[in-house]
């Protein structure tokens, strides 16, 4: 009888990784969660309790980590990821990206299972050359307060290749652009929850420094199909996964209020230090090597996440 193939995913029961849970579990993988739920939260994972081939595993990775039996890919998605939450919790997104991928790496080393780790956009820092293409080196201030984030998933790189080109393992490395949709926190701080909560409520939209800054931001099933063909391809260097459509925060934040019908008005707050001025995936290798593209327009995504946040606001789903 053959082995269902099983997947470690860190960071489980966070945003994107509660979507990977339900895609693998679908793919008809066994699915082993860890998750310290410092960020992360079991509501997102609720539904696949007692499912057959779905584990919980409540644990910090950054400390010595093990699975039983065989496993096949480990995911490594754990590490707070929104400017606020990475602010908040400093030392343990250093020590994620650090340590908890060298625990994540050593558990593939020894189980033989490839591994595809969560970068980051954020790698390129405030970038100098637009849209990013993996070629960019980036523009990272080390010591500033996002250095924390960006530092770690860097170093995450840095030890993921270097456990790919001595000890062999099979590594994947994927870089996310701005993702959204169902099951983001709505006070996670982010333009996008932070824009919807306050239209739904009434209040004012607080767009950080002129709102010229620019983001390109993909929904989460794209960003799910995007991980699932790098995974499963042979491609060992970084790919882009997000969506080239680029907007102004200040457009957007005129799109939600459109959205929302709300009459909420625009004010202006300082904008955070090292806040990118532009953001936008090139995502060509995506296109050629994974035969990847965003398939979901910003327009209908959104609809889909507001419908969430309503359901989160007033507590009934809406349709
Ligand atoms: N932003 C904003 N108002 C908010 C939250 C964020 O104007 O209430 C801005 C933020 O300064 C940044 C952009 O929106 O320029 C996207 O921020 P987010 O936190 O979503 O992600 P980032 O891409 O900066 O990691």
């Amino acid at each position: 009888m053959s082995k269902k193939q099983k997947v470690l995913i860190t960071g489980g029961a966070g945003f994107l990784g509660s979507h990977l849970c339900d895609r693998f579990l679908a793919e008809g993988f066994e699915v082993v969660v860890m998750d310290n739920l410092i960020t992360g939260n079991l509501k997102n994972i609720q539904h696949l309790f007692g499912k057959d081939g779905f584990t919980f595993v409540k644990h910090d990775v950054t400390n010595y980590t093990f699975v039983e039996g065989h496993l096949d890919y480990i995911l490594h998605f754990a590490s707070p990821a929104s400017p606020i939450d990475y602010l908040k919790l400093p030392i343990q997104t250093l020590k994620v990206g650090a340590m908890g991928t060298h625990k994540i790496l050593g558990l593939a080393k020894e189980k033989g299972a490839r591994v595809l780790i969560a970068s980051t956009s954020e790698v390129y820092g405030d970038p100098l050359i637009h849209p990013q293409t993996e070629d960019y080196w980036g523009n990272v201030n080390p010591i500033g307060y996002r250095g924390v984030y960006d530092e770690a998933k860097r170093f995450m790189e840095a030890m993921t290749m270097a456990y790919h080109r001595y000890h062999g393992v099979e590594t994947r490395i994927i870089r996310i652009f701005n993702t959204y949709g169902p099951r983001m926190r709505l006070d996670d701080g982010r333009a996008l929850p932070a824009f919807m909560g306050q239209a739904l409520r009434g209040e004012d939209i607080t767009v950080f420094g002129d709102g010229s800054q620019t983001r390109s931001f993909c929904y989460v099933d794209d960003l799910v199909e995007g991980i699932y063909r790098l995974l499963m391809s042979a491609e060992t260097m970084p790919v882009n996964i997000g969506n080239p459509a680029e907007i102004s925060i200040l457009d957007f934040a005129k799109e939600v209020i459109a959205l929302t019908g709300s009459d909420s008005k625009i004010i202006y707050k300082d904008l955070p230090k090292d806040d990118p001025k532009v953001r936008r995936p090139n995502i060509d290798r995506a296109k050629s090597i994974l035969n990847w593209e965003p398939q979901v327009s910003r327009t209908e995504g959104l609809k889909r996440t507001l419908a969430y946040f309503k359901s989160e606001i007033y507590g009934v789903p809406q349709v």
